[in-house]
């Protein structure tokens, strides 16, 4: 069902474009799923055994590239929506790669760090013989971290008995990671709202901002978006959200949560918590707050039919994958609130990504301000493109998105033989 929703967003784009049915074909259908049980031994010595997914779903531009989820939804139908968005999202955002989306069925918060390194090593061998710098490129994901893509590296090195790091981005820097990756989804989500603005909305000032999820993205782009000026006014994760309508001390929010791994922390009774004095809220009325941009930075499908005519906000931002039904986008577009696609907007991860693999290729190594450099160079390009197709066929800012990528992939599948190139031989 997930997945059928998922592909449902390219029937607009074919009604637009005039592409072979063969790309309609080939992009309607993963290229090879994989599923593996996986042994673990627990620290009481006991064995589970939890399944884990490789789904590489297109690979005519290049291998395919998408991070591993640890999460307990994580299913097929899941692994295989995230598999065809990452193949969507390499081809918008220009890069040599198509797509794949790996995960294991687990809440990782009930295991030791001991058992999580298992798990992450027993990934690995299940899936090796289908990975490779040059095959299939894996990265962090919901509840995975460059810690465990570091463990990850090492038992591929182990197995293949050489040194190969481009086997895995946004790893940690000592072990060959980039610069820039940690934050880099964050800060391409926020070159992405920038244009957005300078485009559409250039006389916003004071903005105020709402973050769904406050994890590795969601952290990285509020607080970047603070620093540029720009009011965070409520922030969520899994446990609740606070809110205060003069902003909200990002640093201070996110020093808390390390402190107890929860927001909640925040406003309990006792305590740190009562300095702070924060309105607390459910994450449900977060996503009704009345501000300027509402950002989904947690899981699918937050905004569905149930909410949509609830949003107060004038712009949505998906820096999480599919956080928008296609309901709820039929919805929002007829109340004329904007979405910035996922397919752009949290381009960031993988285009810096994808600047790891190339450094872990060469071996020369970037630094900080060239990574970023180069990742607005690719923001701001890719973004344009797509206001141009939004105004051109008059349409959605995520079927403008999927234009744009489905034009690179089409000219892919194409140019390697299509019906009528082999009916006239
Ligand atoms: P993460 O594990 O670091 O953080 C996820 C956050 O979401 C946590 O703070 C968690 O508490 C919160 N959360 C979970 N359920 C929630 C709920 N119902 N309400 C509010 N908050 C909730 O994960 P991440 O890497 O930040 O990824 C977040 C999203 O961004 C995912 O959809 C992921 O696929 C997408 N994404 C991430 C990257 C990246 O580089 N990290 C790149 C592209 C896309």
């Amino acid at each position: 069902m997930m997945f059928e929703l998922a592909r449902q967003r390219l029937a607009p784009v074919f009604d637009l474009l005039d592409i072979n049915e063969e790309v309609m074909i080939r992009l309607s259908v993963p290229k090879r799923t994989i599923v593996a049980n996986i042994p673990v031994r627990m620290d009481d010595g006991t064995l589970r055994v939890f399944t884990g997914y490789r789904i590489q779903y297109d690979d005519t531009r290049g291998p395919t590239k998408g991070g591993i989820r640890f999460h307990p939804d994580v299913d097929m139908q899941e692994v295989t929506s995230l598999s065809f968005w990452m193949t969507v999202k390499c081809a918008v955002a220009g890069l040599p790669f198509g797509g794949a989306k790996g995960g294991v069925t687990v809440n990782p918060k009930e295991l030791s760090l001991m058992e999580i390194e298992r798990l992450s090593r027993g990934y690995i061998r299940a899936f090796a013989d289908v990975l490779g710098e040059k095959r299939d490129i894996p990265a962090p994901d919901v509840y995975t971290n460059a810690t465990i893509m570091g463990w990850m590296a090492d038992e591929y090195a182990m197995i293949a008995r050489r040194q190969e790091p481009g086997i895995i981005t946004g790893k940690p820097l000592h072990l060959n990671g980039s610069k820039g990756r940690e934050f880099a989804t964050g800060q391409g989500a926020l070159f992405a709202l920038q244009e957005y603005l300078e485009h559409y909305k250039p006389s916003s000032e004071q903005m105020t901002i709402a973050v769904q999820g406050f994890g590795n993205a969601g952290f990285h782009f509020a607080r970047i978006a603070q620093q540029c000026g720009y009011r965070v006014v409520a922030i969520s994760d899994s446990q609740g959200a606070i809110y205060d309508p003069k902003g909200l001390n990002v640093l201070d929010v996110h020093r808390l949560k390390q402190e107890d791994n929860r927001l909640a922390s925040v406003y309990c009774d006792g305590s740190v918590c009562n300095e702070l004095d924060y309105e607390t809220l459910s994450n449900e009325a977060l996503l009704e707050l009345n501000v300027d941009v509402l950002v989904l930075a947690a899981l699918e499908n937050q905004i569905t039919e149930q909410n949509a005519h609830q949003i107060q906000a004038k712009t949505v931002l998906e820096i999480a994958n599919g956080p928008v039904s296609p309901d709820a986008d039929q919805i929002l577009e007829a109340r004329e609130i904007d979405v910035i696609p996922d397919v752009l907007a949290n381009a960031g991860g993988v285009i810096v990504s994808y600047f790891e693999w190339v450094q872990n290729r060469s071996g020369m190594y970037w630094e900080e301000a060239e990574v970023e450099q180069q990742l607005k160079k690719i923001m701001v390009k890719e973004s344009q493109s797509i206001f141009d197709h939004a105004k051109k066929h008059k349409c959605s800012l995520r079927t403008a998105a999927y234009v744009h990528g489905v034009e690179r992939l089409a000219g892919a599948i194409d140019q390697r033989g299509n019906h009528k190139l082999f009916k006239s031989v």
